[in-house]
């Protein structure tokens, strides 16, 4: 019997449900992560602070606590990725977890394959961090943010510097999902939270100057009450 390898990934999961557990840390565990297991909020905090691991997923119905105040106080010290777990109809609950500095979501029930995508998109975003590549790459689409030129297929597709700045920022965002709020706050600035209808106007354009089909968009992809996702390349 060997072990997992010590330098491999380590994932914290912070789930109360047992069988959720189990089958997170089987699915983990078969691609060559190492794993750790916390069922409480007082125990994810010792598990976070002595092992650092790479990613944690969070479920946010935990017995001791709300893990959106668990997450506020975890981005004061780390930007350690967080995925969070949260049920099905509880958009409101998921918008709340991203605006406190989460990473992504997953949605209950999941497969091993969607759980293991969000996992690469995170600890690609950790590396990514560090190293800021100069041109984004999706298909046919092409961002060049030294010369801000965008491409299409080779043909140079005009956009407003807000269409810019927005198409700009959901490339940083590759893979995951961003919040209305979020687009708000970074495109616009913080005193335009609550012009969300700027968000859908601005959208529209862009995705009739970079999809294909806009009314059925393949690049960037609607998170439905939640916000919106660019495809990972
Ligand atoms: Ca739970």
């Amino acid at each position: 019997m060997t072990g997992p390898d010590p330098k491999a990934p380590a994932v914290a999961i912070v789930e109360d449900e047992l069988p959720m557990r189990r089958f997170l840390r089987a699915s983990l565990e078969a691609h060559g992560y190492r794993v750790l297991e916390a069922a409480t909020l007082a125990e994810a905090s010792i598990v976070v602070t002595s092992h650092s691991p790479s990613v944690v997923i969070l479920d946010l119905g935990l017995p001791d606590g709300d893990g959106i105040v668990f997450l506020t106080r975890l981005r004061e010290w780390t930007r350690v990725p967080v995925i969070v777990v949260s049920a099905r109809g509880r958009e409101d609950d998921k918008v709340r977890a991203l605006d406190a500095g989460a990473d992504d979501y997953l949605t209950k029930p999941f497969g091993v394959q969607e759980l293991l995508a969000r996992v690469r998109v995170a600890l690609r975003h950790a590396d990514r961090a560090l190293v800021e590549a100069p041109v984004f790459t999706l298909g046919d689409l092409v961002i060049d943010f030294g010369r801000r030129v965008v491409t299409l297929a080779g043909h140079e597709v005009h956009l407003t510097p807000i269409e810019y700045r927005l198409l700009t920022f959901l490339a940083k965002h590759a893979g995951r999902v961003v919040t209305h709020q979020q687009i708000l706050r970074e495109v616009w600035g913080p005193s335009y939270a609550t012009h969300a209808h700027y968000v859908r106007v601005h959208m529209a354009e862009l995705r009739k100057k970079i999809e294909a089909d806009p009314a059925r968009p393949t690049l960037i992809l609607t998170e439905t009450g939640i916000g919106y996702r660019l495809r990972e390349p």
